[in-house]
């Protein structure tokens, strides 16, 4: 007779994996199944893993033309070796998804390859590229199978010219013009990989502004800096359509709310305009599994669809699109499922902007504040006033924290600067801790360092910061 599973997890994204991972920890008989190739899902494959791999890579060699002399480093100026870059990107993700087989192997967890399908409770189908369907019997079933690149109608993508963020990782050569269509952490990611490579990068954002959800002010800030980068933003405005010509693509562009037409002249368009839950083939009608409006697939707060035995994490469902939200829904659900209180706050779910200078926040952003009557104050330090950054030249950008104006308690912290996506951590641990501006404020912090800057920004919120 075939093994019954506990669990059998559809997807092995951070969402997937993670929960696998910790269901096995628990002492469940845990099943994944993954139709790609590799195990990771989007993150390590062709997300977060792939897209720091080249910031990281790019930031040093525009560090390396543009800074070093000051420093007194004088090189004859930086040669990009491009097929270099992406082979160190390709090894940083090969190096991270045969991690994922490990773990799954030291957790004795099976894996079948192939597209899964939920036929009803207690069965998947695991379709193979070739051979024979295998058949899972199983307890419970978790949906975790993330999410794609949102179509922008009328503009259709080929990951050569006309790219989402997967071609956009993998362009063999920096275009001279990088039309970039739509200014979120996308866009402003993977523009600024090949800004700093050579590319002009320009922005077609829909909104008035760019990132929206981040803190207003932090945004205007950062689209400063960008601009001082060489990025060009036509904010308001969008993309209609884009011919392909003999030189390269010529994108069409009017008012979002429509007006006079313009064209641009790119080599390279990039579709970042969001992306949304995918579920296709999974069989969701045949098992009556509910979506909403968005087609992400409906949850109770403990991540049970409307079907028993049958849950869903990570971003096919509701909530922000980020790793590190899919993997705390991946370990509450498998301590759920193993009678333990699994929690997430979503309150506390810090989001970074792994550019240059990063945009790092976590918890409530003044609009949010204004917008609930919440009585708040702000404390804010700027990176000008710190001295390690100033050692290191990276002065650009402050640090908010934002703390109720009766109790104290810290309601959100927002950082533009170097290493921002670093120092969130310590304002969501203290928030975590339901902690006060003046807790942060009295806690020692070594010197010289960057942290500095957030507790003066937390002592702004009482009698002042020190520095400036
Ligand atoms: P996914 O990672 O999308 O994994 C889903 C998996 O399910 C895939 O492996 C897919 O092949 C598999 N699958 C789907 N359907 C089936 C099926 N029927 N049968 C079998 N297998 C199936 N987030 C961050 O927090 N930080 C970042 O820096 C960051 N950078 C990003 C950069 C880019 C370019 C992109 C595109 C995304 C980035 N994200 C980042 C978002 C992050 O990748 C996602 O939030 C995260 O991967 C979601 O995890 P998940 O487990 O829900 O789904
Ligand atoms: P996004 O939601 O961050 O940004 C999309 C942008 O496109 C928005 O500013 C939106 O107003 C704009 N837009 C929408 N339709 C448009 C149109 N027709 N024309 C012009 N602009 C338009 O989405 P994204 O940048 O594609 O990223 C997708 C998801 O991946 C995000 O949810 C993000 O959380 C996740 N991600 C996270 C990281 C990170 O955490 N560092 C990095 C990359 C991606």
């Amino acid at each position: 007779m075939a093994d019954v599973f506990d669990l059998t997890v559809i997807g092995t994204g951070p969402g997937g994996y993670v929960c696998a991972v910790r269901a096995a920890q628990l002492g469940m008989k845990v099943a994944v199944v993954e139709k790609w190739p590799t195990f990771g899902g989007t993150c390590l494959n062709i997300g977060c893993i792939p897209s720091k791999a080249l910031l990281h890579a790019s930031e040093l060699f525009a560090e390396a033309r543009d800074h070093f002399d000051t420093l007194g480093i004088d090189i004859d100026g930086p040669r990009l070796n491009l097929e270099q870059m992406l082979a160190h990107k390709d090894d940083v993700v090969k190096s991270n998804v045969t991690g994922i087989e490990y773990l799954f192997k030291k957790n004795k967890i099976t894996s079948f390859a192939g597209m899964g399908s939920i036929a009803g409770p207690g069965r998947v189908v695991v379709t193979p590229d070739k051979g024979e369907p295998a058949h899972i019997e199983t307890k419970n079933i978790v949906i975790a199978t993330g999410s794609v690149s949102t179509p922008l109608p009328g503009v259709e993508t080929d990951e050569d010219l006309i790219v989402t963020s997967t071609g956009a990782l993998a362009l063999d050569k920096v275009p001279a013009k990088l039309l970039v269509i739509g200014a979120g952490v996308i866009g402003l990611e993977l523009g600024s990989v090949w800004a700093r490579l050579g590319a002009e990068v320009i922005v077609v954002e829909f909104l008035d502004r760019i990132l929206p959800g981040m803190d207003g002010e932090v945004a205007r800030q950062f689209q400063r800096l960008l601009t001082k980068q060489g990025f060009t933003f036509h904010l308001s405005t969008k993309v209609t359509g884009i011919d392909r010509t003999e030189t390269g693509l010529k994108a069409r562009i009017e008012p979002a709310k429509g007006g006079d037409a313009s064209e641009i002249d790119c080599d390279v368009a990039l579709v970042a305009i969001g992306r949304r839950p995918y579920t296709e083939g999974l069989g969701l009608e045949v098992a009556g599994i509910e979506t909403d409006e968005r087609g992400r697939v409906r949850t109770d707060a403990h991540y049970k669809t409307n079907v028993d035995g049958i849950y869903a994490i990570g971003d096919v469902i509701a909530g922000p699109m980020l790793a590190h939200k899919a993997e705390d829904e991946g370990v509450a659900l498998a301590e759920i499922l193993a009678g333990e209180a699994g929690h997430v706050n979503y309150g506390i779910i810090p989001g970074v902007v792994y550019t240059s200078p990063e945009i790092a926040s976590v918890g409530r952003t003044e609009e949010e504040l204004k917008q609930a009557g919440v009585k708040y104050k702000v404390g804010k330090f700027p990176f000008t006033a710190n001295g390690r950054a100033k050692a290191m030249l990276k002065t650009d950008g402050f640090v908010k924290i934002l703390a109720d104006a009766e109790t104290d308690r810290v309601l959100g912290g927002h950082i533009v600067g170097h290493g921002a996506g670093e120092m969130i951590h310590e304002i969501a641990v203290l928030m975590e801790f339901s902690g006060a501006a003046e807790d942060l404020a009295r806690t020692c912090h070594a010197h010289p360092t960057l942290s500095e800057a957030v507790r003066e920004a937390a002592l702004a919120c009482g009698l002042g910061a020190i520095h400036i």
